[in-house]
C-alpha cells in the first residue's frame, strides 16, 4: 500500500520508552504510526483520573481532539501488595512531581526494606485506550476501546540491570527466584514475551486490525 493511503494512528505519549516499546509491539499490517511530536502537537493532558482506565481515556481524548486522527494512549504503573496497590496511578510521580526513575526506585526499596520475598509481591498494569475521531459531530462521540494487560512479579532488594525503564531494574517477574533476574536484565524480546504492555498490545492489535490498521 502506498504510504499516502495508509491509515494513520497517533501514539498519544511523550515517553520515548513507551513509544519505542509500542512501536515494537504493535507492528501494524496496514497503518502507519505517528507521534504527537511528528504532528507538531504541543502540550499534555492532565492525568488526574482515579484509575489507569480513566487516565488512558484522558490521554487518548486529548490526542484525538488535537489531531483529528485515531489515537492510542498508554497508562501504566505498578501495584505493590504491601502498599495496598500503591503507587498505582501515582507510579510515575511516586517520589515527587519530577522524580527520576532512580529516586522512585530508591523510595520503593526503602518502603519495603526488611520485608521477605513473599511480602514483596507486585504487578505491573498497562491500559491502552483507542479513541476514534468523532464521525457524528461533537456530541455523539464513538465509544473508546480499552484493553488491559498485567505482569505479576516481586520487588527485588536491590537494582540490577539497565534495560527497559522505570521500575524494571527492581522488578523480578514471576518465574524468577528471589534475587533472580530483574526486567532490567531482560532483552527487549524477553520483556515483550511477558510484559503488561505486550499483553495489552496483543489484545488491542486485534481491534486495530478490525479497524483497518
Ligand atoms: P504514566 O502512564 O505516564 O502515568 O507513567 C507510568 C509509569 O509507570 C512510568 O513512568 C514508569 O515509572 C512506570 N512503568 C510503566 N510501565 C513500565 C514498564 O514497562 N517498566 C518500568 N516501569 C514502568
Amino acid at each position: 500500500m502506498a504510504a499516502g493511503s495508509r491509515p494513520r494512528l497517533v501514539l498519544a505519549t511523550r515517553s520515548r520508552h513507551k513509544l519505542r516499546e509500542l512501536e515494537e509491539l504493535l507492528r501494524l499490517e496496514r497503518g502507519v504510526l505517528l507521534t504527537l511530536d511528528d504532528l507538531g502537537i504541543p502540550g499534555e493532558a492532565v492525568e488526574d483520573g482515579p484509575t489507569f482506565e480513566a487516565n488512558a481515556r484522558i490521554k487518548a481524548r486529548f490526542a484525538v481532539e488535537a489531531t483529528g486522527l485515531p489515537s492510542l494512549a498508554d497508562d501504566s504503573g505498578l501495584e505493590v501488595d504491601a502498599l495496598d496497590g500503591g503507587p498505582g496511578v501515582r507510579t510515575r510521580r511516586y517520589a515527587g512531581p519530577d522524580a527520576t526513575d532512580g529516586e522512585n526506585n530508591a523510595k520503593l526499596l526503602a518502603a519495603l526494606s526488611g520485608l521477605p520475598p513473599e511480602r514483596r509481591g507486585a504487578r505491573y498494569v498497562c491500559v491502552l485506550a483507542l479513541a476514534l475521531p468523532d464521525e457524528r459531530g461533537p456530541r455523539g462521540g464513538q465509544p473508546m476501546l480499552l484493553r488491559r494487560g498485567t505482569c505479576r512479579g516481586r520487588i527485588a532488594t536491590r537494582p540490577q540491570g539497565t534495560g527497559g525503564f522505570g521500575y524494571d531494574p527492581i522488578f523480578e517477574p514471576e518465574g524468577e527466584a528471589p534475587g533472580g533476574r530483574t526486567l532490567g536484565l531482560y532483552s527487549p524480546a524477553e520483556k515483550h514475551a511477558i510484559s503488561h504492555r505486550a499483553r495489552a498490545a496483543r489484545r488491542m492489535v486485534r481491534e486495530l486490525r478490525a479497524h483497518g490498521f
